[in-house]
């Protein structure tokens, strides 16, 4: 895996960074550190959150839930001046059937001289992987730069042959931006805790380290 060095941004090329987010969590698992690392240099922050994660579970209002812990997450990363939430509210494990309309949704909040992470196109996960095909179709569009976070993808690659080996980069986090994170993904509660959390420890432990890795097309 390369190293980016210690930023990934181009101060004379990048003016926002753009997340697509299909569950609520997925920024700041992925890329909670980059967002926080923006917010410290001033650029803009936009969220496109595509569904509210309401299927994780059979637990009544999760979507609500969730989407409250999303903007508590973010709150952590930057400030709300910074940052803001685009809420799509498509139907959590469906995107996969809305692809051109991910690709519509992706086109219009995103514009020349802005950085847009998504989910792994590969990742496994069919929301994800719909996600980050739908970005892949930007990475051809003047202006923009678009780059990929795992997320399944670390535990369900082999990394013999990931693209994540191969072709990822690592970005370094400061030590505020490793605490920030920390703090973020503690908020989401109702996927992290109880007796059977969707989200377990050995999941999570991947996503404490001090850095973040992005995958170029
Ligand atoms: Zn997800």
């Amino acid at each position: 895996m390369r190293n980016m060095g210690p930023w990934i941004f181009d101060a004379n090329r990048h003016r926002r960074l753009v997340v697509a987010a299909p569950h609520p969590d997925d920024e700041t698992l992925g890329a909670g550190g980059i967002i926080a690392e923006a917010s410290r240099r001033s650029l803009p922050v936009v969220v496109v959150s595509l569904t509210d994660g309401e299927a994780a579970t059979d637990e009544v209002g999760l979507g609500d839930r969730r989407h409250g812990e999303l903007l508590a997450s973010l709150r952590c990363l930057a400030p709300p001046g910074v940052q803001r939430v685009v809420r799509c509210r498509l139907p959590d494990g469906g995107l996969s059937e809305r692809r051109e309309e991910l690709i519509a949704i992706l086109r219009s909040e995103t514009d020349a001289g802005d950085l847009l992470l998504a989910p792994l196109y590969c990742d496994g996960h069919p929301d994800h992987d719909a996600v980050g095909t739908a970005a892949l179709s930007l990475a051809a569009q003047p202006g923009i730069d678009v780059g990929f976070f795992p997320i399944w993808a670390w535990h369900w690659h082999d990394p013999s042959v990931s693209v994540v080996a191969a072709g990822g980069r690592r970005i370094e986090l400061s030590p505020a931006s490793s605490a920030a994170k920390a703090r973020a993904l503690a908020c989401f509660v109702s996927q992290t805790c109880g007796a059977d959390p969707v989200l377990p420890h050995h999941f999570l432990d991947r996503f404490g380290d001090s850095y973040e890795v992005v995958v170029q097309p």
